[in-house]
């Protein structure tokens, strides 16, 4: 079986950081930036084509990464 990729591309990345601005939704931070899945690799999406696709990402700093993973309802 091949092994699939589980990061979005670089591509769809440079989408999201376009979208939000190049800046942490939550805070605004321009600095230590990653991609947010809204619906995380780890609750049985991973296999799901839309799970790396832009409108399932979030631009967010590292800190924020943390708060929206202890805050996923929000
Ligand atoms: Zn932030």
């Amino acid at each position: 079986m091949a092994r699939r990729r589980t990061s979005p591309t670089d591509v769809v990345k440079a989408m999201v950081y376009d979208r939000d601005g190049g800046a942490c939704v939550r805070c605004g931070a321009l600095e230590n930036l990653t991609v947010h899945h809204r619906v995380n690799r780890g609750m049985g999406g991973a296999r799901e084509p839309w799970i790396n696709q832009a409108h399932n990402l979030l631009t967010a700093c590292t800190v924020c990464n943390g708060w929206f993973e202890d805050n996923p309802r929000e």
